[in-house]
């Protein structure tokens, strides 16, 4: 019998919804399957038949009888293989091996201060194939890596500008391809953290995000129906550069008065500056500790970022509002200060819905993310997204 092109494609699919309904709900029975999706029995078993072999699904103990036999359960195989995920910050690189379930397995810190692209791409590149290393025998062995960078990317996964990188036309994707001989994906890194969050932290039952990663720099990944925010380029997000002073500080994107320049982690060591700190980790300590010095410069940094949230809250009306990255760490004394600026400062309508969270995943958002991406692209592949 011949298989038509939209026969191909409607089984194809057919498969894809049971392969997502069972990653995300296993253990499940066939008949829950059917139930779920609205596929008939036979159908659903000849698919999961297909799966199994694809050692994507296998069989374990029987559930509980509605009535008759007890039926066989399903679980996904997140063991099949395991994933990459990268964030590139800008003092450090985080690297983590994970299962396709999002569980991570070990993990590696690369320092980058002071790097130029080549050897900052070689350093995590090196780390990144020893923590390959360590990945138990599975089917389909690494199935990819995701990476989640602080700068502008476009879709072919080069960076075109990461200002406080100082990376330019860098061109991630192919290199690290090269260099690790598995597929790549790359994504901003605000991109990468609220997908991390969506799938494993606090916005899990959300979908009209605004996760702002605050670290050196501040971006968005802003969700509407579940999906992220790309823009006609892929540029969504670069939020810390919009203007909150006229005639304010410089900042190297080459404005005046951007955001970050008074609400992220750069802004607030500039302020420390006289005080003589240049860490921001003094600076958590400090404020441990009750120093009023480092306590007034992070309400400072809560009322400034207060600002920009307010604004972001007028306009996209999200449910969710997650402060992620670096910052999180802040949490204690910059909260009231946030919570303040946005009750004075945005739309009533708008601010009864939003309610303002950190990070549950902490500075782990965006690495988690960047793997879940390589996951995704992997189960989709051959498959259709759904
Ligand atoms: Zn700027």
């Amino acid at each position: 019998m011949q298989t038509t092109g939209d026969q191909y494609l409607v089984k194809k699919l057919n498969k894809s919804i049971v392969l997502d309904r069972i990653v995300a709900h296993s253990p499940l029975s066939r008949a829950q399957l059917s139930e779920m999706t609205g596929l008939n029995k036979a159908t659903v078993s000849t698919l999961v038949g297909e799966l199994a072999e694809e050692k994507l699904v296998y069989e374990i103990g029987l559930g509980v009888s509605s009535g008759g036999r007890k039926p066989v359960m399903l679980v996904f195989n997140k063991a099949a293989g395991f994933a990459v995920g990268i964030d590139i910050g800008v003092k450090y690189a985080i690297a983590i091996l994970t299962d396709l379930d999002g569980h991570t397995i070990a993990e590696r810190q690369i320092r980058l201060e002071r790097r130029d692209a080549d050897s900052a791409i070689r350093a995590i590149a090196e780390a990144v194939r020893s923590l390959m290393a360590q990945a138990p025998d599975s089917p389909y062995g690494i199935v990819g890596a995701g990476v989640g960078v602080a700068g502008i990317v476009d879709d072919k996964g080069t960076v075109l500008f990461a200002p406080n990188l100082e990376w330019e036309h860098v061109e991630l994707k192919q290199l690290l391809e090269q260099q690790l001989g598995v597929p790549v994906v790359v994504d901003n890194e605000a991109n990468a953290g609220a997908l991390g969050e969506l799938r494993f932290g606090a916005a899990r039952e959300a979908s009209d995000i605004v996760y702002l990663s605050v670290g050196t720099g501040i971006g968005a990944g802003i969700t509407i129906g579940g999906q992220l925010m790309r823009g006609f380029g892929g540029f969504f997000g670069e939020v810390g550069h919009t203007t909150i002073e006229t005639n304010g500080k410089r900042c190297r994107c080459g404005n005046k008065g951007c955001w970050e320049q008074y609400a992220s982690e750069s802004a607030i060591l500039e302020m420390a500056e006289p005080l003589g700190i240049d860490r921001f980790e003094s600076l958590i300590e400090l404020a441990h500790g009750g120093s009023p010095d480092a306590i007034r410069l992070f309400h400072q940094v809560g009322e400034s970022l207060g600002i920009g949230i307010a604004s972001l809250i007028n306009t996209f009306n999200p449910e969710l509002v997650l402060i992620g990255n670096q910052m999180t760490r802040a949490e204690s004394w910059i909260r009231s200060a946030i919570d303040r600026v946005v009750a004075a400062r945005s739309l009533p309508f708008h601010r009864k819905q939003a309610q303002i969270r950190f990070a549950s995943l902490d500075t782990r958002s965006a690495v988690s993310g960047a793997a879940y991406s390589a996951v995704s692209a992997f189960l989709t592949k051959d498959r259709i997204t759904l």
